[in-house]
């Protein structure tokens, strides 16, 4: 309803609507001028192999907003989809990637690890997707085996074919691909086996409720299965305690991320 809200004005919002419709314009205004402003943070959560050795990160963006502190993915990466600005974010994601990656490259310590960056579905419809990669990997001479691409279901659902091949030419290159948050989005089995992949990373959902529901139990055991049929490796998310390691290990997943090994961190506190 229109409503008076004063003496001479008439509002169609109510004040807490009008109070999301400025917060989310001042967020959008704010996030064009993030990356100028060198706002933007990766942090680094370890993938574990089951002697715990680190065998690479992923890398997690955080934005350092300059009155809201530092603000979690959460907070923008949906509105920097719908504003376009993901894009830009998105190339300043992987050329921050290539960069450690190539420094890592100098050092017998670090040389084996490998990063891993999430990838929004607008990034890979652009038409110079594989371009905008391969110009970062040969501009920072990056090793293209050490970068992971994740990306997720719902991309699946769109171009398959499109999506196939640029995945494709990237894997040509050496670079890596893994579905995250495996099992909560819709690919058929008939798709996944179409799929170039190397990684199905198992939702953390399913690793948090397996030890108390049968149901996430019968779900993790049958991507692990699904993985082994289809020669895809594998990795689980979110596994928090020293009971979900056993189980998942035990179960046959070789590869782990979670806080119970380490939370995402930032560069300097990774200690290497
Ligand atoms: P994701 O790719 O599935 O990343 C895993 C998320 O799970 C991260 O949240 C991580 O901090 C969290 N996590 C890891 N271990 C545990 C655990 O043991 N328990 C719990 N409860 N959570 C755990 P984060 O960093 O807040 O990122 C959330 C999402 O934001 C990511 O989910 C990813 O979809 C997106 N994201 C992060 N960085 C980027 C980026 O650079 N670009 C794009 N497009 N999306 C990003
Ligand atoms: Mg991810
Ligand atoms: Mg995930
Ligand atoms: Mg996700």
């Amino acid at each position: 309803h229109a409503k008076s809200s004063g003496r001479n004005t008439v509002s169609f919002f109510d004040p807490s609507m009008q109070q999301a419709i400025q917060k989310r314009s001042l967020l959008e205004r704010d996030l064009r001028n993030a990356i100028l402003n060198n706002e933007f943070i990766l942090y680094y959560q370890p993938k574990v192999d089951v002697t715990e050795h680190v065998i690479g990160y992923e890398a997690l963006i955080r934005w350092q907003h300059s009155q809201q502190g530092l603000l979690p993915p959460a907070e923008f990466i949906q509105v920097a989809e719908e504003c376009g600005q993901i894009i830009n974010i998105g190339t300043w994601v992987l050329r921050q990637a290539c960069l450690q990656l190539s420094l890592w490259a100098q050092s017998d310590k670090t040389q084996h690890l490998s990063i891993a960056i999430n990838i929004s579905e607008q990034q890979v419809s652009q038409d110079n997707f594989v371009e905008t990669i391969i110009q970062a990997i040969d501009e920072f001479d990056c090793p293209p085996e050490k970068l992971e691409l994740e990306i997720t279901e719902s991309l699946l659902m769109k171009d398959m074919l499109e999506v196939i091949s640029k995945i494709n030419q990237l894997k040509e290159k050496g670079i890596s691909f893994a579905i995250d948050d495996f099992g909560t989005g819709y690919s058929s089995l008939n798709y996944l086996k179409q799929l170039p992949i190397d990684w199905l990373k198992i939702d953390r959902s399913f690793v948090h409720d397996m030890l108390n529901d049968t149901n996430d139990e019968a779900i993790v055991k049958t991507i692990i299965a699904l993985s082994k049929t289809l020669g895809i490796k594998l990795i689980a998310e979110g596994v928090e305690t020293k009971a979900q390691q056993e189980f998942l290990i035990h179960l046959g997943c070789p590869i782990l991320q979670g806080n119970l090994f380490s939370k995402p961190l930032p560069l300097e506190q990774l200690g290497i």
